[in-house]
């Protein structure tokens, strides 16, 4: 069977460093092991809308910002094809199949969805189109056959909910489409990195993020303004790096060539983490070592961006061809869900 992966972003905003740790670092690792027919990346413009319904010029937007981080990142156009959701109707007509198969009750109970509506008050009144997105995610990952879909930890209970609906549909239908596995990053802390106020997920949609093109002294300011254990008072205080972003961010992002070049006193993260623990080590320092180890990180991706910011035509015209490639893949499926369900009449 061909190894095809499927992922994507909403066009609500740059991308952030939540979204590198949990799935863009993965997608480009992926991308250049070799081991995948086809990868299919997309910005989910048509699911950004189902919240932001009033705002379309905000998604329109962040579809070139989002293209810019992808390449910025190293996404390759030419092994990734990387392509707009709405372009590809195909999507919305499996949507409408798929919808038959799934029940409110069901809905209703995905996690995710149930904190998003609380998150963004739509509790009086759900957008439909909101309600059901998981479907609509469905049917992006059934479209292209995807068998991997590297994600963050919040896109469990999607996967999930995708399973059961191929599992309905060959069973009600005759076997059609394929079963896709969530792949998860590999580094715990990676599946949920929290945002730099230390809430639960660094999210567009709150405001809390550090954006992979951020200008140095953003960086700065957001790494020495972040959360930290608000019980380590003083420098001599045991200080608690459990649940304690700074030290997270220095899980997912710090390489042990950073402690050579900028803390050569410390082996490594769990010396740093010991000397924390027993107190006598200022949060000041910390922070000032994840602002170099965040600096070297980006650095590279936001001189890529700026080279990539001169060939906006050229980013248009990658995101057209990819559409095109992803529209026809689609097309291919849809045919054989409407034989399947003997509705291809003519
Ligand atoms: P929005 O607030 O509009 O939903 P978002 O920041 O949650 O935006 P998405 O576009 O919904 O971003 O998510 C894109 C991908 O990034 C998904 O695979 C998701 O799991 C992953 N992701 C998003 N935020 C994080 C995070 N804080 N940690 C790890 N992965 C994340
Ligand atoms: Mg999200």
């Amino acid at each position: 069977m061909a190894k095809i992966i499927l992922t994507g972003d909403r066009p609500t905003g740059r991308l952030h460093v939540g979204h590198y740790a949990g799935s863009l670092e993965r997608r480009v690792a992926l991308q250049n092991s070799g081991e995948y027919d086809r990868i299919y990346i997309m910005i989910a413009d048509a699911q950004a809308l189902t919240d932001n319904a009033e705002h379309p010029e905000k998604v329109r937007d962040n579809i070139i910002e989002v293209a810019l981080d992808y390449l910025a990142c190293g996404i390759d156009p030419a092994k990734s094809t990387i392509f707009i959701q709405s372009m590809v109707p195909e999507l919305t007509e499996l949507t409408s199949y798929y919808m038959n198969l799934v029940t409110i009750a069901r809905l209703q109970r995905n996690p995710t969805v149930k904190a998003e509506i609380q998150q963004r008050n739509f509790e009086a009144s759900i957008p439909v189109g909101f309600f059901t997105y998981p479907i609509s995610q469905a049917a992006d990952i059934t479209a292209f056959r995807a068998t991997s879909v590297p994600v963050g930890e919040d896109q469990a209970p999607m996967l999930e909910q995708c399973r059961e609906i191929v599992h309905k549909f060959n069973a009600t239908y005759g076997d059609t489409l394929t079963v896709p596995e969530i792949v998860l990053p590999e580094n715990r802390v990676c599946m949920r990195l929290p945002g730099i106020d230390g809430m639960s997920k660094m999210s567009k949609s709150l405001g809390n993020c550090i954006y992979l093109a951020d200008e140095p002294e953003e960086i700065r300011k957001k790494v020495m303004s972040m959360f930290t254990d608000p019980n380590h008072l003083k420098v001599d205080d045991p200080g608690s790096t459990d649940g304690n972003p700074v030290f997270i961010y220095l899980e997912a992002f710090s390489r042990p060539e950073d402690f050579a070049e900028f803390m050569p006193e410390y082996g490594g993260l769990d010396e740093l983490e010991a000397h924390y623990r027993r107190g006598g080590l200022g949060d000041i320092k910390v922070k000032k070592f994840l602002n170099s180890v965040m600096q070297s990180r980006l650095a590279p991706i936001r001189e890529r961006r700026r080279e990539w910011e001169r060939q906006i035509p050229e980013v248009y015209d990658i995101l057209r061809r990819g559409s095109e490639a992803a529209r026809a893949s689609a097309a291919a499926t849809l045919c054989d869900v409407r034989t399947a369900m003997r509705i291809n009449y003519f």
